[in-house]
């Protein structure tokens, strides 16, 4: 679809406005009212040129004369995203349902099922073969950047970590992948725990745990921040993922920041008891999570597939925080895939426009449309710490999505398998890794 020359122009393209960086347009002369819906896009034209985002100019202007003899592609008013960032994840965990399906649904049975296959099964080998077809995967659906969680303890932790930073490395020109240590707080009492500290720091990751409410916890909380604090590292935990209204982990992950005074990048992800919280609770927690600068990661499809289930009874609620709340309070909130599978999440594709998909329908990300396509580029771009990524700017990398839709009922009413994916201005290869590839691992054949 895309010309072989590295300058051309993308013509009647169609940014949602909330990704185009383009301070020097006035609003109404760039805003295009889809007709019929509350969507907000701007219509552009985009000079490519050696890999990069040379020009982008109002559709309709006269522009034409000033740029060089270069090849035209019409968009016919087609989406252009950027590419996705995809900010918690667990590639290291992905793929294994074959094998290990979760027998009842439950999060109980995801950690035990998911426990007993890495006992029998993790090995560099199997490991690297599951991550590196995630990434296949996530490649191919038009994400650049992804943060993973790595089970974390003991040996299994060095073998995991060390797959990882080897597929960090051989991704290096098409992914950038942080890796966050995924351990119950309570290891970071232990050596082991403060040797993980120092393996996390060594390989530039993000320390990162699971926050249970226990007698410890904020022991265990005082020792993961001061562990960070001493060697200038990120955390990234996991907050109240339960429908327990006790669970308060997120406010006292926020209490212990502000006691820290931690200058770094907090995220917490999950924070689904938030939802089920009388709403003076839910006001507080809020401004502390806000003075504490936190940024919320929301998981919809993991929420959705695990929270309330009960054998035989039909859900009551979708699982998911308080994402609109978490806006309007001027939180950072992004949204991402999470488990792909797996015990957690039987289903996936590491594919971003699914996540968004489903996210719309399950928290209501339709009003307004343009508020929420940043939850899945520019956001958690810059929660992890890497802010050219996730928006169309004059000056950036041409790492573009081009859908076969126009606004945001066709692009979520049909699959969008057929989008065009460029990386440096040029159009990849988006054909997905075959399900066989995994036979062999999963003894499925
Ligand atoms: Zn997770």
């Amino acid at each position: 679809m895309l010309p072989s020359k590295s300058n051309y122009l993308l013509k009647n393209a169609r940014v949602p406005t909330s990704l185009l960086e383009m301070k020097f347009l006035a609003p109404s002369a760039s805003t295009v009212a889809t007709t019929g819906t509350q969507d907000n896009f701007c219509a552009v034209d985009i000079e490519i040129a050696a890999g990069t985002i040379a020009q982008i100019i109002p559709t309709g202007t006269e522009h034409l004369s000033q740029l060089p003899d270069i090849p035209v592609v019409d968009l016919c008013y087609g989406l252009v995203w950027p590419c996705f960032v995809d900010m918690h994840t667990h590639l290291d965990k992905g793929h294994i349902w074959e094998r290990s399906p979760n027998p009842d649904g439950t999060f109980a049975r995801a950690i035990d099922t998911i426990s007993a296959d890495a006992q029998k099964h993790w090995n560099a080998e199997d490991v690297y073969q599951r991550m590196q077809f995630g990434l296949k995967c996530s490649y191919a659906h038009g994400t650049k950047a992804i943060r993973t969680h790595i089970d974390a303890a003991g040996e299994q932790g060095t073998v995991s970590l060390g797959v990882f930073q080897a597929l960090q490395a051989e991704w290096g020109d098409r992914l950038i992948l942080q890796a966050v240590s995924l351990v119950s707080l309570d290891y970071y009492l232990t050596p082991a725990g403060e040797k993980l500290a120092d393996k996390i720091a060594q390989i530039g990751g993000i320390l990162g745990g699971v926050a249970y409410m226990n007698p410890d916890l904020d022991k265990q909380l005082d020792r993961v921040f001061s562990l960070a604090q001493e060697r200038g590292l990120n955390l990234d935990f996991h907050t109240d993922e339960t429908d327990d209204p006790e669970s308060t982990t997120l406010r006292e992950v926020a209490k212990t920041a502000i006691r820290h005074e931690f200058s770094g990048q907090i995220i917490c992800g999950h924070c689904c008891s938030l939802a089920v919280q009388p709403p003076d609770l839910v006001t507080e927690t809020l401004t502390l999570v806000k003075q504490a600068n936190i940024g919320i990661v929301s998981l919809p499809m993991c929420n959705l597939y695990l929270q309330d289930r009960q054998s035989g009874r039909t859900p009551r609620w979708r699982g998911v925080t308080l994402i609109h709340e978490l806006k309007t309070a001027g939180i950072p909130v992004a949204v991402a895939s999470d488990n792909c599978r797996d015990p957690f999440y039987g289903f996936g594709d590491h594919d971003v426009l699914e996540v968004f998909n489903m996210a719309v329908r399950i928290a209501h990300l339709d009003r307004p449309w343009e508020d929420w396509p940043r939850t899945v580029t520019e956001t958690p771009a810059n929660l992890m710490g890497l802010p050219n990524l996730g928006k169309i700017a004059v000056g950036l990398p041409a790492d573009l999505i081009l859908f076969k839709a126009r606004n945001f009922s066709e692009l979520l009413s049909r699959s969008q398998r057929e989008r065009t994916v460029m990386r440096q201005g040029k159009e990849i290869d988006t054909t997905l890794p075959d399900y066989c590839e995994l036979d062999d691992l999963l003894q499925v054949r």
